[in-house]
């Protein structure tokens, strides 16, 4: 009697133990489910969050002087490429082209301030009046499109002409100014001059900043000279105010 009740007891005991170790393989599995589910989630969380590693060549394509009656060609010629690019405005002509204004913008391409008088006696008469012509750029800016922009062209570049009282003025109210590296001299060339310009000064150039301007030539270059990039494997892009401006007082370009 006593035998039968220990090795049911015992039984008992297996049956129990069983099912404590099915009960326990179940949890574990879940676990490890749930682990697993958690390290997939950081693991796509870090493939989201990791920023875009920078481009080992690139090429920023700036056009001066606009919006003009070329600025909607410009934009489309662009976009025909799927690409963007960085216009540097003249106050006048943002209140006298303000379609052309929201249409760089809703294109995704950025844009810059390159003054009110473009004159640089008027520009550097005293630090405040080059403060507010960009000032009043900024304002006009906002008032046509709803958005902000920091980022500066000069007239004729930052160097030689840019004294430095206006230099520090800008540098205190948060401006970026950007000066470039290959000059298209488009103003004064045809379109296979301005061609010729960008493939022998882009020679060996890890970054490139472009100078165009908005003349007719110049938009008939815009797409070979897009191709080029391309094929010398320069990723395009508009400048963003997270870019570290490059200019001749960074001695960075
Ligand atoms: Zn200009």
């Amino acid at each position: 009697m006593g035998m039968v009740f220990k090795s049911r007891e015992t039984i008992w005991v297996i049956i129990f133990s069983l099912i404590l170790a099915v009960i326990k393989v179940n949890i574990i599995d879940k676990n490890k489910v749930i682990n697993d589910q958690k390290n997939n989630m950081k693991t796509s969380q870090a493939v989201t969050e990791k920023p875009k590693p920078r481009p080992e060549k690139i090429a920023y394509i700036t056009i001066d002087d606009g919006p003009s009656s070329h600025t909607s060609e410009i934009v489309e010629v662009l976009k025909e490429n799927d690409v963007n690019a960085t216009f540097f405005m003249i106050d006048g002509n943002m209140k006298s082209n303000k379609e052309a204004v929201k249409e760089v913008v809703k294109e995704g391409n950025s844009v810059g301030f390159h003054s009110v008088s473009h004159d640089i006696h008027k520009l550097y008469e005293s630090p405040e009046t080059t403060l507010n012509e960009f000032e009043t750029c900024k304002k006009t800016f906002e008032e046509i499109s709803g958005k902000k922009s920091k980022l500066i062209r000069l007239p004729y570049g930052s160097k030689p002409y840019m004294p430095e009282e206006s230099y520090n003025k800008l540098m205190e109210n948060d401006y970026k100014i950007w000066d470039w590296s290959l000059d298209t001299e488009d103003w004064r060339s045809s379109t296979d001059q301005i061609i010729n310009n960008v493939l022998y000064y882009g020679r060996d150039k890890k970054e490139i900043v472009i100078l165009m301007h908005e003349k007719e030539q110049s938009v008939n270059a815009l797409s070979y000279i897009i191709k080029v990039l391309k094929e010398r494997g320069y990723t395009i892009l508009p400048i963003t105010e997270e870019d570290s401006p490059k200019n001749y007082w960074n001695k960075n370009i």
